[in-house]
């Protein structure tokens, strides 16, 4: 079994500047070049964009959500119609989340026990249960290239609660192991902890002894400060086998994406993008710009000069801030294409910079660019 995974899920650590890494994650549906951002297809559809513009962004992976797709349309009809991939046509690489965070985040809707949670679901009301085993077993029905252990995501700085989270999160890595039949899906296991590094430390430490092909790190990008957040990368990346791909979970800004990569993440995944698009926001590497503003009614430039993406290279502001104006969908898909440019490509740079062993002298530019802005 060890064997086949290999086969089909590798990763190669092709250079090295620094701790930042420059690396290939192979998949059954394709090669991924890190460090990479991930957008997200909560159900099954990344917001307002076909998979051919995800393609032309440059876009290499696509992340989507178990909690969603389990409760709508249903896992076995995603199972059915021949898997994620053939389901929403998209042929390149795909990782699901094990519905953890997105159980968690419903509060008072669900009720947790050693052996797994008991939820509501946020459409209908009705009662459902999600174990290690069942998580395991909707994201194998699913179909992604990467899955994710089902874990406990507490709120960060509560550290009696981190502790009881933390030994259930083991248990339930073990479990997700020992329940995953399918030789041609990466499990990735979940280091949680909160802000306590001891805990982080701890939480890692268990993890890679249970050699998982990848690792992520879970419950940050949730409130707690940027320093909490970067101190707990550095800490959890020391312990991190050197040749598994590293994964943070939710986070996707150009300054967390710098600050991440320097300490040695791979890959990363956000619904940052498309949110803000929807919010008439354009996210650029000078700061955010909300189109909707009257100050851009007639205004011949686009969102961001420097850019390469379609959006830039044939609309302007003024055109962008009409269809805010008149409501038209156009908005949401020409804005998701450049915020996602702007992040799919911050990571390409970044990782051409790493080749050439320049990572620091790129990344203090665009943090230069970034500063100016706030
Ligand atoms: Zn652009």
């Amino acid at each position: 079994m060890e064997k086949q995974i290999k086969d089909n899920f590798s990763f190669q650590l092709v250079s090295r500047d620094g701790s930042a890494r420059a690396g290939l994650v192979t998949t059954p549906h394709g090669v991924i070049q890190t460090p990479v951002f991930m957008p997200v297809g909560t159900q099954a559809t990344v917001k307002s964009l076909t998979p051919a513009q995800l393609d032309d962004i440059g876009v290499q992976i696509i992340l989507s959500n178990t909690y969603h797709l389990y409760l709508r349309p249903g896992a076995d009809v995603v199972q059915e119609l021949g898997g994620l991939h053939y389901f929403m046509n998209w042929q390149k690489p795909i990782l699901t989340d094990s519905g953890g965070f997105q159980v968690f985040s419903l509060g008072n809707l669900r009720q947790i026990s050693d052996d797994g949670v008991v939820f509501k679901s946020h459409i209908d009301g009705s009662t459902h249960r999600f174990t290690p085993e069942s998580a395991i077993a909707i994201q194998e029905k699913l179909g992604a290239d990467i899955i994710m252990a089902f874990d406990e995501c507490p709120e960060p700085n509560d550290r009696k609660y981190n502790e009881q989270a933390l030994a259930r999160t083991h248990q339930w890595a073990e479990r997700c192991l020992q329940a995953k039949t399918r030789t041609d899906q990466a499990l990735f296991g979940i280091v949680q902890g909160g802000i306590f590094l001891d805990l982080r430390i701890q939480s890692a430490e268990f993890l890679t002894s249970l050699n998982f092909p990848g690792y992520a790190i879970g419950g940050l990008s949730v409130g707690e400060s940027k320093e909490d957040m970067l101190a707990v990368i550095e800490v959890v990346t020391t312990i991190m086998p050197e040749d598994k791909p590293r994964y943070l979970m939710g986070v996707g800004t150009p300054y967390d994406l710098i600050e991440s990569i320097r300490r040695g993440i791979d890959m990363f995944d956000c619904v940052l993008p498309t949110r803000l698009a929807r919010h008439h926001a354009a996210q650029t590497l000078h700061g955010r710009i909300n189109l909707a503003k009257a100050e851009f009614t007639r205004d011949h430039s686009p969102i961001d000069p420097e850019c390469g993406c379609y959006t830039c290279a044939y609309f302007s502001r003024a055109y962008l801030r009409h269809l805010i104006i008149a409501k038209e969908m156009l908005a949401s898909t020409l804005i998701s294409i450049h915020n996602i440019f702007t992040l799919t490509s911050l990571a390409q740079t970044l990782r051409k910079s790493i080749l050439e062993e320049r990572f620091d002298i790129t990344a203090a530019q665009f943090l230069s660019g970034l500063e100016k802005s706030l």
